[in-house]
């Protein structure tokens, strides 16, 4: 029967033993005290569709498996609906703590090619989501100006939103392609 039991080391140049502390720095405050009870995967309406286990994911940041849970882009499946950190018995913020762990992921180079693309948008045109042909015509049927008055049509603010990637350190984040593992 053991025959059939296949186990997987967890080698120690895997573990960042830094990685969960930065966590709970970041504000994740009790996430130390996860009992892996699975409440927060039974509860997830993201892991009814999807392979994404909540508790798996907890579980991997408290072993400090920080590559590979920032690499992953299951990180990505939490709709952050906030149903896990109401029904967590251990009062554990999860979902701010599935936010600090994107906020790491793209600082060190995992994003999304979606998110990417978006963010290339934005730098661009100064939204994520610019105006298209039809919803100029829109607009136009509306009686409206073709272009809202947003950064559309204001170079000085699109100036200004680029300005602020670059100082931010964004623009290059979002330039630079880290692969998936
Ligand atoms: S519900 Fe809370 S205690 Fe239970 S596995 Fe999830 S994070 Fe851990
Ligand atoms: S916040 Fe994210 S992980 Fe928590 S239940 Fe909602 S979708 Fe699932």
């Amino acid at each position: 029967m053991t025959d059939n039991i296949s186990r997987e080391t967890i080698h120690n140049e895997a573990i960042d033993p830094d990685f969960i502390d930065a966590i709970v720095d970041a504000g994740a405050d009790r996430i130390r005290t996860c009992i892996q009870c699975g409440t927060c995967s039974s509860v997830c309406p993201s892991g009814r569709r999807t392979a994404f286990r909540t508790r798996e994911l907890m579980r991997k940041a408290l072993l400090g498996l920080k590559d590979e849970v920032l690499s992953s882009p299951d990180l990505w499946l939490c709709a952050t609906c906030l149903t896990c950190l109401e029904r967590c018995p251990r009062q554990i913020k999860v979902t701010d703590a599935i936010i600090i762990m994107r906020n790491m992921a793209v600082a060190e180079g995992y994003m999304l090619p979606q998110h990417r693309k978006s963010s290339k948008k934005l730098l661009e045109t100064g939204h994520a989501v610019p105006i298209d042909d039809a919803n100029r015509e829109i607009r136009k049927n509306l009686g409206l100006k073709e272009i809202p008055p947003t950064v559309h049509s204001s170079d000085e603010a699109l100036a200004d939103v680029q300005k602020i990637m670059e100082r931010t350190g964004f623009k290059k984040l979002i330039e630079e392609e880290k692969e998936e593992k």
